[in-house]
């Protein structure tokens, strides 16, 4: 039997997700529990990838089973597709697995045209109906099908509007709609250059076409990049019979939530709107009413909407994000999902189900985005100066979190500016799908349209950015680039604060302080603590970082980089000496300066991370980085060295090399200059001396790391000046005290000999980065301007960089894990790269083997609950 493609909603169900995507899955949940939906069927996600393999295009095999279908939805409806008398007219929506919000369109009212309009605007007695279905279909399709762009029906929505004299769409009446579809049409017309179809199954097949071919919009690419979707699950399509929500004051649509996705509170909330169809609700288009006042205005179905709350919450075990439309009285479900929430909902609605008894702490952690926790960890307004601070405004809390910034009105604007370094806050009359990437930019949103479910809110709770919305008090200029408010003007450039959690609008910029983990927040991770079995530690190079990342629960430091603190005003000079030296006599002097700074930073840390384990790096990046280029800073450094200008100058050149990643760097230093290594021991070994003097109960184990290693013989020859160096020295101290000397795993060539280094190593630190970049054979800093290109392309889904390349980097681990272990089975294994804060490259990490992963302090809670959900998914 060939493949079947199309299943009607009482076919599925919710387990079917992958073959039905989301949308359709639960719609045929739904309609199992025997909830009010309208019927219809869903194509699946196979008949995408067929139609991308089939040159994009829909078999006629394909084709004949929707028709099938459509035959079969006819008889379930006693409905019939393009007929005059009892015309079956359907939405047409895309749902892919994961849900993609605002990436999709959606067409409503398909089946209608000329004659079918006008017959049904007889028999209903309702032509303001008919005649708005035709125009919003006529609307639609242009838009989604045809992509002529929306503007240009808008524009004729406004025109029609204003010579009547009516500000709201509704008040448009049956004649107004129906000259606008004529309008519409020609409209269409003329971008299109044939007339709008009419063969209802032309239409249908355009629609499903449609959305098959918005799986590759650039918008869908960016979100799935973003959300670590795969281009290659492809979206189903669900046709389905229409519920009419713009029939009359007794109709109307909604959107609502079993529970606040902004706090998480137990209580329902939505919004809802009479006589309106589609994305009405959501699109800002008229001001929706809260779903409360659903309840004076429709009692019976509100009581009904309530219980299928109940009943889908108890269903799901998690918060339901509705849609629904109230036709003539009569409620009909039209989707469900698990909502999306801010980061602090999900975490108090994930302990209230705990509380409950709805779900168990495994459940709990799992159903918790790690890369939310990010935005919980930001900083705050400080409390005080936001309470000196005069409120200009309020409107909608749609997002929670602060926001600083300067004010921008486009998304270009908002990406240009974010990229040159300045924090804004992009100000906009109500945001659209095509303004993502510059609301990714911005620190906080602020719209003049819209409530809580506009697409700015639902975004932005998405990406965890502060928004506030239907701020409509500002009397707005978007061409100009201002706004009006309370007689004042503001231009772009100028400082706004932004308070997404209550809603407050500032006038200037307030400071904002850390955040810390408590409550609900604490709770959760204490849960991921218990079932992880990674240990987390953090890439941290002061005393500062290293405390931070302790609260945020970081187990050890991974990586501490010793050439960042080169950098300080007061030590440049003599590392600039260092390298400026001509004999090892000189170099020495100058280490010897260095010597105690060092000291006294890795006492620094070690007191911060009280007694937990700290891998120093040696020396790292090649020495040109640090060589002054200011022609005062060279007159200086040629004095105190007693050299002249010419001098200094010729041994900066000498430093000058083709592609310095590659060149004379890592352990590359310590090999020439053995001496640096020597001195950097002595920091280590003499800081952790005192500091266990200081604190006997602490057992400080020193590690040391040698970076860049691709023979043993490397290794070997730098750990010969190192174990020498502080042999000596915990000698002469009387002490006992252990450390270990491993190395980074960053060089293809240490992975591919993993068993011979491993026998000379404590432990392996996999870089990442370096490794990366050395795999791939590009660059970090070069990637950027390519990169775009092989995503366009599907060559690349992800930046390698941020994501770990599981296939070949990835393998490249696994082999040095494998044989490393052979020839060392104590070996300790870890991975200090950026990729030891993301949670896909952290399963990973747990599923070779490793024994920790390190990352920024920041991204410590992350790796903890990614740690755990990884841990819960293998046990299952
Ligand atoms: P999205 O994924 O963007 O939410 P949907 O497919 O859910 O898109 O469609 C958007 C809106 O269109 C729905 O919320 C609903 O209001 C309306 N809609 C879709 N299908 C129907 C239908 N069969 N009857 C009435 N309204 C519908
Ligand atoms: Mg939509
Ligand atoms: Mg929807």
């Amino acid at each position: 039997m060939s493949k079947k493609y199309v299943y009607l909603f009482s076919e599925g169900n919710a387990n079917m997700r992958e073959l039905l995507g989301g949308k359709g899955a639960n719609l045929a949940e739904m309609t199992n529990i025997g909830l009010p939906v309208p019927q219809g069927f869903t194509i699946t996600t196979e008949a995408c990838t067929q139609y991308y393999e089939d040159g994009r295009k829909i078999s006629p095999e394909i084709q004949a089973e929707i028709m099938e279908y459509i035959t079969k939805m006819e008889g379930i409806t006693g409905k019939k597709f393009g007929d005059l008398e009892n015309p079956l007219l359907v939405s047409v929506r895309s749902g892919a697995r994961a849900s993609m919000p605002g990436m999709m369109d959606t067409i409503l009212n398909l089946g209608l045209n000329e004659d079918v309009v006008e017959v049904m605007a007889k028999k209903s007695g309702n032509p303001r109906w008919a005649w708005d279905c035709y125009r919003r279909f006529i609307q639609m399709y242009s838009d989604v099908v045809m992509e002529v762009g929306k503007k240009y029906f808008e524009q004729l929505i406004d025109q029609m509007k204003e010579a009547r004299g009516v500000t709201q769409d509704v008040e448009l009446t049956a004649e107004d709609l129906k000259e606008l579809a004529g309008q519409f049409k020609a409209e269409y017309k003329s971008k299109i250059g044939t007339d709008f179809p009419t063969d209802p199954k032309e239409q249908l097949m355009g629609a499903v076409q449609a959305v098959f071919r918005s799986w590759d919009n650039p918008r869908a690419n960016v979100y799935r990049r973003d959300n670590d979707i795969p281009y290659s699950w492809g979206t189903a399509v669900n046709v389905q019979s229409m519920a009419f929500g713009n029939m009359g004051d007794d109709c109307g649509t909604g959107v609502a939530f079993t529970r606040n996705p902004a706090t998480g509170e137990k209580k329902l909330f939505g919004e809802f709107l009479t006589n309106a169809q589609g994305e009405d609700v959501v699109a800002g288009v008229r001001t929706p009413m809260p779903i409360s006042q659903m309840a004076e205005k429709f009692p019976e179905a509100f009581a009904q909407f309530q219980n299928v709350c109940q009943l889908l919450e108890n269903h799901y075990h998690d918060m339901q994000d509705m849609e629904f439309t109230v036709e003539n009285g009569k409620l009909y479900m039209l989707q469900t999902r698990n909502g999306k929430r801010t980061p602090a909902a999900a975490l108090k609605i994930a302990c209230d189900l705990v509380d409950e008894g709805m779900i168990d702490e495994k459940q709990a952690v799992a159903m918790i985005d790690p890369r939310s926790l990010d935005t919980l960890l930001h900083p705050q307004f400080d409390a005080e100066v936001l309470k000196k601070t005069p409120v200009i405004g309020s409107a909608l809390a749609a997002s929670p979190g602060a926001a600083c910034g300067k004010i921008v009105f486009t998304a270009d604007d908002a990406k240009a500016w974010a990229e040159r370094g300045e924090k804004v806050v992009l100000v906009r009359l109500e945001t659209s799908p095509e303004d993502i990437e510059g609301m990714k930019a911005a620190q906080g949103i602020l719209t003049v349209r819209g409530g809580m479910t506009s697409h700015a809110a639902v975004v932005a709770r998405g990406m965890g950015t502060c928004c506030v919305s239907g701020f409509g008090a500002i009397k707005m200029d978007e061409e100009n680039k201002c706004f009006e408010l309370g007689g004042k003007v503001f231009h772009e450039g100028d400082w706004l604060s932004l308070d997404g959690s209550t809603g407050k609008i500032y006038d200037g910029a307030i400071p904002t302080v850390d955040a810390s983990i408590g409550g609900e927040f604490g709770r959760v991770m204490g849960w991921a603590d218990k079932y992880r079995r990674l240990k987390v530690r953090t890439n941290a190079d002061t005393p500062h970082d290293a405390a931070q990342a302790r609260t945020f629960g970081a187990e050890g430091i991974g990586l501490c980089r010793t050439e960042h603190m080169f950098f300080d005003e007061d030590r440049i000079p003599a590392i600039r000496e260092m390298i400026c030296s001509d004999t090892v006599e000189q170099r020495e002097k100058a280490l010897a300066k260095l010597e105690p700074m060092q000291q006294g930073d890795f006492e620094g840390i070690y007191e911060a991370m009280e007694g937990l384990p700290v891998t120093i790096r040696f020396l790292d990046p090649p020495l040109h980085e640090f060589v002054p280029t200011e022609e005062d800073d060279i007159e200086k450094l040629a004095a105190d060295m007693g050299k002249t200008v010419t001098e200094i100058k010729a041994i900066i050149a000498g430093l000058h090399e083709f592609n310095p990643m590659m060149g004379h760097r890592g352990c590359r230093l310590a090999v020439t200059y053995p001496e640096i290594a020597a001195m950097q021991t002595r920091a280590v070994i003499k800081a952790a001396l005192n500091v266990q003097a200081k604190h006997p109960d602490w057992n400080m184990v020193p590690e040391i790391m040698i970076p860049l290693v691709g023979e043993v013989k490397e290794l070997k020859y730098v750990k010969s000046v190192v174990v020498e160096t502080a042999d000596k020295l915990i000698k002469e101290a009387g002490s006992d005290m252990k450390y270990l000397v491993g190395t980074m795993i960053e060089i293809p060539r240490a992975a591919l000999t993993a068993d011979e280094i491993a026998k000379q190593a404590d432990f392996f630190s996999f870089g990442t980065n370096d490794l990366t970049q050395m795999t791939f054979g590009f660059s970090r800093d070069d990637a950027g301007k390519f990169l775009d290109a092989y995503y366009d392309r599907k060559i690349y889904e992800n930046d390698p960089f941020a994501k770990l390349d599981q296939t070949g980097v990835g393998r490249l681990v696994d082999m040095a894990c494998k044989l490393g272990r052979k020839t060392n089975p104590d070996l300790h294994l870890g991975i200090c790269g950026e990729h030891g804060g993301d949670p896909s490259s952290v399963e990973f990490c747990h599923r070779t083997g490793l024994d920790y992963v390190s990352c920024s302090p920041f991204r410590v809670p992350i790796a903890r609950l990614a740690a755990a959900q990884a841990a819960i998914k293998d046990a299952q």
